[in-house]
């Protein structure tokens, strides 16, 4: 993926198929699917690629054990079929991950046991392990951190994890193979219409501050907790689809959550749940449900979701964790559908959604990380539709997103040039200087932060580290741009401003 190439091909289209705004998972879904069928596509992204919700995620490919306790049997078996799929196209981005509930009762034995061991039913074929009963010592062994006073056991099971933003950018990758264009840093500004009908997208390079007017037969609207604005753009008198509530996690170091199984508590005192996710060497945990009013790119944590995720995780484990003791927090907003009812957030589904306006913009939303690719093929074949575009079938059931092949093959040839690109960032991670060459040059990333943030995952790791590393970052980004020492240094005060916000003081 190469911005100028993009660019150029933006200005030589005179008419899209479908172009879609946003890319976050939903997006770059949608890419993906049109592309592959053969669709001239088009997908602009305001900020980086899985800027939004889409790298925030607790990074499960889950069924969500959760919806299950609420009933959705559908939600689940949909997830599952949907978690099998991912596990296989894209192996090298996604494992399987081995769960504990933790049970203190003869009773929450029993409970907890039925309904992981449904959940593992319900996945058949695509199960990734059978849910098994543990006795006390097994759990202890498996998670050495865990409080054994009034311990009973446990019950094991299995779902998949991943690593979000770079799962995104891979599937942009793959659209771009397929012949999509993506471009980031562009964001759109208006629709332009014939006979009140949506037949193009006004939008604006960010970088550049060029305006272009497009041509599309068919617009998706993917933006997750800015649906309602882009919404608006198309009709001032639009209902808004979507609320959006807050979920937070925090990093913290292994030696505070032993081995390498996680950990689901099942009930928090606001009745969601809540993990505790070896990933990537640290551990994962997290999240809250706080209903907001303003969807902002970067939003902050409260203090009382810190303390409540605190407490809960302080209940079980024997290391006792303070905010001292935290890496870094990040914040993601969940696009949920808008309901008339007054009922909580963390009771509205998580199904996805599909409205069509009266100018004909299609909107996609709510649903999860983990049914992207069933929610993209819902929203191309509206836009087909739409488009009376010429009826092509999805093909991304069985379709590999993998560019690490051509990845380690460019890094290679890097280093080959240069060996001093060998040289790690930092001596306590693996990262190296010819990956952020291969960041700007391959994966779009333009900023200290696309790289620090969503290409390395650094600055979810551990904030702290991040601001050390981002002087050797911007330098050597710097001279892969062109650019000068001012730009770095305007680059290094822009990231630490915001990598400050992931950091408790
Ligand atoms: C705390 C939390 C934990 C979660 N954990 C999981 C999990 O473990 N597993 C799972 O399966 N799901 C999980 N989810 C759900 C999942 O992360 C989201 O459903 C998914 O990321 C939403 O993707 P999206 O593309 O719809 O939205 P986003 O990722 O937010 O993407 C929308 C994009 O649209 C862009 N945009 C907005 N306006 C414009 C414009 N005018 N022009 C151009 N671009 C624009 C935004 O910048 C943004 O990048 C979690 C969600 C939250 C909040």
């Amino acid at each position: 993926m190469n911005r100028s190439k993009q660019l150029s091909a933006l200005t030589n289209t005179s008419q899209w198929d479908i172009v879609i705004i946003g890319g976050g998972a939903t997006g770059a879904g949608a890419a993906l699917d049109a592309a592959s069928r053969g669709y001239k596509t088009l997908l602009i992204e305001q900020y980086d690629f899985a800027k939004g919700t889409s790298s925030k995620s607790t990074k499960l490919v889950h069924g969500g054990v959760r919806y299950l306790q609420q009933g959705n049997i559908k939600l689940v078996l949909e997830a599952l079929r949907e978690r099998g799929r991912l596990l296989k196209n894209a192996p090298h981005l996604t494992s399987n991950q081995a769960f504990i509930v933790p049970v203190f009762s003869t009773w929450e034995k029993i409970f907890y046991a039925i309904g992981l061991k449904m959940y593992g039913l319900l996945a058949g074929k695509l199960s990734l392990g059978k849910t098994s009963i543990l006795n006390k010592q097994q759990v202890v062994e498996l998670l050495p951190s865990i409080k054994q006073d009034k311990l009973v056991g446990g019950i094991q099971y299995y779902d998949g994890q991943f690593d979000d933003s770079n799962l995104c950018i891979e599937i942009l990758g793959t659209a771009v193979k397929h012949g999509a264009t993506v471009i980031n840093y562009c964001k759109a500004i208006g629709f332009e219409k014939e006979a009140k009908k949506i037949n193009g997208v006004k939008i604006a390079d960010t970088i550049t501050n060029q305006e272009y007017n497009i041509k599309a037969k068919a617009v998706i609207n993917a933006t997750g907790a800015f649906t309602n604005q882009v919404m608006e753009m198309d009709d001032k008198a639009h209902h808004d689809f979507v609320t959006a509530s807050q979920g937070i996690h925090f990093i913290i170091n292994k030696e505070f959550f032993k081995g390498t199984t996680a950990m689901m508590i099942p009930k928090t005192d606001d009745g969601r749940v809540l993990f505790a996710v070896p990933w990537q060497d640290k551990v994962i945990v997290g999240t809250t449900d706080t209903p907001i009013n303003e969807a902002k790119i970067e939003p902050l944590p409260l203090a009382e979701e810190i303390e409540f995720i605190l407490n809960h995780i302080n209940r079980y484990g024997t290391e006792t964790i303070t905010r001292a003791n935290i890496n870094s927090v990040y914040v993601g907003l969940r696009p949920l559908i808008k309901v008339k009812s007054k009922a909580k957030t963390s009771a509205l589904s998580r199904d996805h959604a599909i409205h069509i306006s009266d100018a004909r913009l299609i909107t996609i939303t709510g649903g999860k990380w983990t049914t992207y690719r069933k929610m993209a093929s819902d929203a191309v074949n509206n836009a087909t539709f739409i488009g009376k575009l010429k009826q092509q079938k999805c093909i991304t059931e069985n379709l590999q997103i993998n560019l690490t092949d051509q990845k380690q093959e460019v890094i290679n040839n890097l280093i080959k040039q240069d060996a001093t690109l060998s040289e790690k960032i930092h001596p306590n991670y693996t990262y190296t200087k010819a990956e952020i060459i291969y960041a700007v040059n391959n994966q779009m990333a333009f900023n200290v932060e696309d790289v620090l943030a969503r290409r390395i995952r650094l600055l979810f790791l551990d904030a702290r580290v991040a601001m050390q590393v981002a002087p050797l970052v911007a330098s050597v980004m710097a001279s892969t741009l062109n650019k000068n020492q001012d730009w770095a240094e305007q680059q290094i005060s822009s990231f630490n401003a915001l990598a400050s916000n992931y950091i408790l003081s």
